[in-house]
């Protein structure tokens, strides 16, 4: 979107993008909650039903708002087009429907998120697609998992609780050499800090349900890319096996994006405001946050995002026996944070990931990720930044 080609900023785009008025001429997009559409003639549906006219036919494929909602984050992450799905795991699962099949080989980042892991373990193993999981971000890491029938890299970053940083630049020059499809996972940054397509990732998968919408509200999810990835392989396998998005999601993903800017920097720039303040904190032992010096990728962060995003993760000082209960403690005493393993909202989260998102993890393997049973997560919201420290000092008193 643009004028005089004259690129619009991220602001402009998240409020303007994608707009496509009615007969109407309304000024707020409209929620076309319709399942099909009619058309003229029996020609014309024929027409439609083959393609060779464009237009609309039925909302499992193709739907006004639905439409509004792609063109706008395609606008935002940079890409020349995007599928709208159901949520970001059917996101991931349309991906792997339309691009692998039975003995393909895949590489992820050991890092992602749970669900993630689950979907390639767990239920497309079952239909011959093996995954082999890699540790840190270390390009030859990657290098040394791959094998020949490797088609498919995917990784998210900055990574969920541990903050770990891929350099996106050598993980799509990778997945070149390799001639394997990069995927990554945007959901912590999202386009206003970080647009993979850029370094030269081939997608960006999201999930619409945590700062798209920001307000927790609905699931939703989103691929963003080439348009003929997007319409000639993406799109015909949604079509036929259905985890689309709602028009009425889509309408609520499509009005949150309008302040994604807005809000995103807001939490950013409270996150660190926090970080700082607990990296000072005597009962605090570390704190995870790619935008504190300390943190070991933290010029790599300041390189390739625009900002460091609103969830921090910091390990109380505490035995090892004494670690659970600790980090139970603050949670427990904390009023304002809201304790829920959800994030991206504007109002504040916390909690303790050994124990939820992390819990069913075989203790050894938790251990190896580095999630200590003292590390507690927060997401931080729209809220007072002042109110927030006051709170978790309560917690930290505790
Ligand atoms: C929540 C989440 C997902 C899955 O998204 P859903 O919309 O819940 O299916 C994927 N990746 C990350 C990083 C997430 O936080």
């Amino acid at each position: 979107m643009s004028e005089d080609n004259r690129p619009f900023g991220s602001r402009t785009r998240a409020v303007r993008a994608g707009t496509v008025r009615s007969q109407f001429n309304e000024h707020s997009e409209a929620l076309f909650l319709t399942s099909s559409f009619v058309f003229d003639s029996a020609e014309q549906a024929a027409r439609r039903f083959a393609g060779q006219e464009e237009g609309y036919v039925y909302s499992r494929f193709s739907n006004p708002t639905v439409r509004m909602f792609e063109q706008r984050l395609a606008e935002l992450e940079g890409g020349q087009d995007c599928l709208a799905t159901a949520s970001g795991m059917s996101a991931i699962l349309t991906l792997c429907l339309a691009h692998l099949k039975a003995g393909d080989h895949v590489v992820c980042g050991s890092n992602v998120f749970g669900a993630t892991v689950q979907l390639f373990s767990n239920v497309l193993a079952r239909f011959g697609i093996e995954a082999s999981y890699v540790q840190g971000s270390e390009p030859a890491a990657w290098r040394a998992a791959a094998r020949s029938r490797t088609r498919l890299l995917f990784c998210e970053t900055p990574s969920n609780p541990m903050m770990e940083v891929t350099d996106l630049e050598a993980f799509a020059s990778l997945g070149r050499e390799l001639g394997a499809l990069t995927v990554v996972d945007n959901c912590f940054c999202t386009p206003v800090l970080q647009r993979p397509l850029q370094y030269g990732v081939d997608v960006v998968m999201h999930t619409g349900t945590k700062f798209l919408d920001g307000q927790g509200r609905v699931l939703g999810g989103a691929l963003v890319g080439r348009a003929d990835f997007i319409r000639e392989t993406l799109l015909p396998a949604l079509r036929t096996t259905g985890p689309s998005l709602s028009p009425f999601n889509a309408w609520v993903l499509l009005k949150g994006l309008e302040t994604l800017p807005l809000r995103i920097n807001a939490q950013s720039a409270s996150a660190l405001q926090l970080a700082r303040w607990l990296q000072s904190h005597p009962a605090v032992a570390r704190v995870l946050y790619t935008g504190l010096e300390s943190h070991p990728q933290h010029a790599l962060a300041q390189r390739q995002q625009h900002g460091f995003g609103a969830v921090v993760a910091f390990e109380l000082k505490a035995t090892q026996s004494e670690a659970r209960p600790r980090a139970w403690r603050l949670i427990d005493a904390v009023r304002l944070l809201s304790i829920t393993a959800n994030l991206g909202d504007t109002r504040s989260t916390i909690t303790h990931p050994a124990s939820t998102t992390h819990g069913r993890l075989a203790p050894e393997v938790r251990q190896r990720a580095g999630i200590s049973e003292s590390l507690v997560r927060i997401a931080v919201g729209l809220e007072d930044v002042e109110d927030l420290q006051h709170d978790l000092e309560r917690g930290l008193q505790a």
